[in-house]
Formats: C-alpha cells, structure tokens, sequence
C-alpha cells in the first residue's frame, strides 16, 4: 500500500516541472507495440524514479528557501563575498563554463564524493548538448547560475543581451527545473551590456574574491596554494570546469576540499551564501534597533 501511495505521489511530482518534456517525447515517438512498451515499462519506472527524485530535491529547495528566489537587497546588484556573522567559516566554490565532456562529471564526482556543494555558472550552447549533466548539477544539490549563452566577450545591446540570457535561463528551467536568478558575465566583464541587463532583470551578478587562474593550467598544488591564500570566510571561488582542458583544476579539486576542511570551512552554494549574509544583516539591523530603544530610555 505504501508503494502504491507512493507511486501516486511521485506521478503528480512528475506532472509539474517536466510535463512539457514528456509531450514532446510522446508526440515525435512513432508509436510502439505493446510488447515494445511493456520491455519499456522497468526503463520508464527507472526514469520515473528520478524525475520524482528531481522533483524531491526542488521541493526541499523550496524549503529551504533554495529555489534562488535571493532575498530582495541581493537582486539587481552585484556581489564579490558575502559579509556572513563572524565565526561562521563558509565558502561558496564555483564553476563557470561547462558543462563540459569529461571535466564536468569528475568534478560532480569529487564534489559528492566530499559532500560538498557548489555553484555551477553554465553555458547555454554547452547546456544544450549536455543536458543530463545539468540535470546531475541539480539533482545532487548544486546550484546553477546563468553564464549567456556564446560565451562571448563583444558589446551587447539590449536585444543581443537578452537573447544570451533569457535563453539561458529558459534552458536551465527546462533541463533542471531550477530558476535561477544568479548571473555571472563572462570574463567578469561588467560594462558590455550583459550585467546591465542581467541587473534589470533582477539577476545576482556573481563576481568572485578568489581567483584560481586554472584557465592557465598551473600545477594542482600552485591553484590549490593561490585559492587558499585569498580565501576568507564568505568568500567566492572561481574555477572552470568547462571551456578547454581543466585536468589541473580536477586534480586540485579534492586537494583543496581537503585543505579548506582542514581549516575548518564548510561549504555553501551562492543562494545559500547569500541566505547567510541576509541573516546576519537582519541580526544587525535588530541590534541596532535594540540600542536605539535602550538610548531613548537614558
Ligand atoms: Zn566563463
């Protein structure tokens, strides 16, 4: 009974974020004998079993305020680090530029292998042709932010803005089920019309406080020796998992989980990074309000 209660539950999860999918599906299949479809039925019940797994996560997300719904004084403005309640050790790492064959996977690896979250700024085109490891960002609790779609470093006007972006977006929602509000332009170039209009449309524009520089390959020890130096509690790590060749960056990874754990940090996605910086700027604001009153009554 309780697996039929179940499986009631998981088909309405699975009406909501992937309906769309599920007809275009059905509509471009030639249609199948039934013998076809029943050898089809363990296969379908497996892809059902994710989906409803997908859909488990968004809604904790929700929950948990995760669903990059930032909160309002982080919309439209741009960020480098989060100003989090002292004591509280967190870093949020990134990835910009995937996802990509090979590197994206074994980043995903090691990130679950270490129980670590992070945030993954992704390529519209790159997202296209690697759908499933957009989904596998999602579905294993990343978060996933919106890097344009060409990955192009020209002027923009509004129209060519927001082809790169809304499409992107667009894409995200249908791939992962995740909307995101979280932008970071690419080659952090925050004066070619992106960030302007990213900005307008209330996006997050995700800068960074630590810049590992693996796009020019150092050896593992010398990424893992520079991120450390610059890192700080409610910092923000750049990294690549995409755009060319990032074995080093792969092979620092679990070196530098292993180094900031040693430290003493724990590790947040960005909405979670900007959850904390919220709270503590409303544990302040309350602070002051607290002496305010305590000094009228002198
Ligand atoms: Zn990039």
């Amino acid at each position: 009974m309780a697996l039929v209660a179940l499986g009631g539950t998981l088909s309405f999860g699975l009406m909501i974020p992937v309906k769309s999918n599920i007809l275009e599906k059905t509509s471009s299949q030639t249609i199948k004998s039934e013998s076809a479809i029943a050898q089809l039925g363990t296969q379908k019940r497996v892809e059902e079993f994710k989906t409803a797994m997908l859909t488990t996560w968004q809604q904790q997300a929700k929950a948990k305020g995760l669903d990059y719904g930032v909160p309002k004084r982080f919309q439209g403005v741009t960020i480098e680090q989060a100003k989090i309640s002292p004591g509280k050790k967190v870093i949020a790492l990134t990835f910009d530029d995937g996802p990509w064959k090979t590197y994206t996977a074994q980043v995903l690896d090691i990130l679950k292998k270490n129980d670590v979250k992070a945030t993954f700024f992704v390529v519209g085109q790159m997202l296209k042709i690697y759908p499933d490891l957009g989904k596998r960002m999602v579905k294993e609790g990343h978060a996933i932010g919106n890097h344009t779609w060409n990955h192009r470093y020209h002027y923009f006007n509004r129209e060519a803005a927001a082809f790169e972006i809304d499409n992107t977006s667009k894409l995200i929602y249908q791939v992962t089920g995740a909307r995101t509000t979280l932008f970071r332009p690419p080659g952090g170039m925050l004066h070619n019309g992106l960030v302007a209009y990213a900005k307008s449309k209330k996006y997050t524009n995700v800068m960074w406080s630590a810049d590992s520089i693996d796009y020019k390959r150092p050896p593992a020890s010398a990424l893992v020796n520079r991120v450390i130096k610059q890192s700080k509690p409610g910092g923000i790590v750049l990294m690549h998992d995409g755009g060319g060749n990032r074995a080093n960056t792969v092979a620092a990874l679990p070196k530098m989980i292993k180094e900031y754990k040693k430290q003493g940090y724990s590790f947040v996605t960005i909405p979670e990074l900007l959850e904390m910086e919220h709270k503590h700027q409303q544990v302040m604001l309350s602070k002051k309000g607290t002496q305010k009153t305590n000094a009228s009554k002198k």
